[in-house]
């Protein structure tokens, strides 16, 4: 008889880069015959894949790291709060292991230490999709690791190093696969997704009949074929984004694009030394909306950077009136350590970057309210995110999973879980929408 197979435990915190690397890591893991547990409590070993690009995602990772050792007590680290190792060591001396972000190999082989793998591998199936930690029907597909950017508030590229880009082959063999294991959604991300390439000066491989340049277009025009919704994040305003709004306005790729902007203001923005030409982003908006009329897009920004003047942030204020972007995200800023903005000007207070974060999410409040009543009435399509028996909880393509708003539907028929279901929009509020399905 075979031993037991010995289980993990395992946390993902942090972004949703982070989450494909906990599925690699589990991939990994189950093809060796490791099992899933559902608590730490009799997990042979945990794992915590850590967030440490802010303090406040420092925190909570330090927390999970606590609360594992606690319930557990046999306890790896990897993540981006790995890359730190002495901080971790310093607070839990007792850690099996830190690795770093990115480091599969040293994670596996941390687990193999800690527990070997009871079984022979060949007679442990893994879907051939891997192992996901979103539901089955939506998937995120990562295209690229690293930076070549140096955005002042920001320490990702020393944590990860520079843009390293997947072959056009390797992602869309996955998308497919994906696809083909009954993902309805994949969700394109990477630290800068428009940046796609360049490090390999969009080399070509071999994809189907034909081969597939390692390029922004090329691979969201690939990606749309395979029949799925695509929604692209982490889209930087590089020039040729606008070629990719016709693919959106013809419905090959969602009309969605998640940009995160961080600042409409120029000083503000060179101080950030932010990527892609926000100069003239008022008028790309005006001209993507004229080729794609429904285009929602999405965006965070920072209030209270050092040295924010008041005249700044109002020039925040009246640009974020005249975009009007769809959903909207506003972070204060947090001094993250060895991030050169720390050292570009004088902090902000702490009050008035609360006071503007305020200001500036009931501006956006306004805004967003006005879009989304003017859906009422309208019939969208809607992914169905979770089902009761009469009411079900989805997504219209203007909305990515977790970060955007929920469209609540009653239904007579059933609806199941990655369903797309047509909903006629009855209510609105700045988040959420309220509707039946026809
Ligand atoms: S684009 Fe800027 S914020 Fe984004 S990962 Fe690169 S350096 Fe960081």
């Amino acid at each position: 008889m075979n031993a037991p197979a010995p289980k993990i435990s395992f946390v993902s915190l942090g972004c949703p880069k982070a989450l494909v690397d906990s599925e690699r890591i589990l991939t990994h893991l189950r093809a060796e015959g490791y099992e899933l547990a559902r608590k730490h409590d009799g997990a042979d070993v945990v794992i915590v894949n850590t967030c440490g690009f802010l303090d406040s995602a420092k925190v909570e990772s330090l927390q999970a790291i606590g609360d594992a050792m606690a319930e557990n007590g046999r306890v790896i680290v990897t993540g981006c709060m790995g890359a730190q190792p002495d901080e971790i060591r310093e607070k839990y001396p007792n850690l099996l292991a830190v690795t770093g972000p990115q480091a599969y190999e040293s994670v596996v082989a941390a687990v193999h230490e800690a527990v070997p793998p009871a079984h022979d591998p060949f007679l442990d199936l893994v879907p051939p999709q891997g192992v996901k930690l979103t539901p089955r029907h939506y998937a995120y597909l990562k295209i690229s690791e690293g930076c070549n950017n140096r955005c002042t508030f920001c320490i990702i590229p020393q944590l990860r190093g520079d843009l390293v880009s997947r072959p056009a082959a390797d992602v869309l063999r996955e998308a497919e696969k994906l696809v083909k294991a009954g993902v309805k959604e994949l969700l394109v991300v990477s630290q800068d997704t428009s940046a796609y390439g360049i490090d390999t000066r969009y080399a070509t491989s071999p994809w189907r009949d034909r081969e597939v340049r390692a390029r922004f277009y090329d691979l969201a025009k690939e990606l749309g074929e395979l029949g799925a919704w695509v929604r692209l994040h982490y889209v930087y305003p590089y020039p040729h984004v606008d070629e990719v709004i016709p693919l959106m306005a013809e419905g090959k790729v969602l009309p969605y694009l998640d940009m995160p902007l961080q600042h409409a203001s120029p000083t503000v923005l060179k101080r950030m030394r932010r990527p892609g030409n926000q100069e003239k982003m008022l008028e790309r908006i005006r001209s993507w909306r004229t080729t794609c009329p429904d285009l929602a897009i999405r965006s965070t920004f920072i209030v209270g950077f050092p040295g924010e003047t008041e005249e700044e942030f109002e020039e925040l204020l009246t640009w974020l009136k005249e975009a009007k972007l769809e959903r909207v995200g506003c972070f204060q800023y947090e001094p993250v350590r060895g991030a050169p903005a720390n050292a570009v000007a004088e902090a902000v207070p702490d009050e008035v970057k609360a006071e503007r974060q305020r200001r500036f999410m009931e501006t956006q409040q306004a805004v967003s309210l006005k879009l989304q009543k003017a859906k009422v009435g309208k019939r969208l399509p809607v992914i169905i995110d979770a089902a009761g028996p009469t009411v079900a909880k989805g997504r219209s393509k203007y909305d990515a999973p977790e970060i955007d708003g929920n469209v609540h539907v009653a239904f007579r028929r059933p609806v199941r879980v990655g369903d797309i279901v047509t909903v006629k929009i009855e209510s609105a509020d700045a988040y959420d929408l309220h509707g039946v399905a026809v």
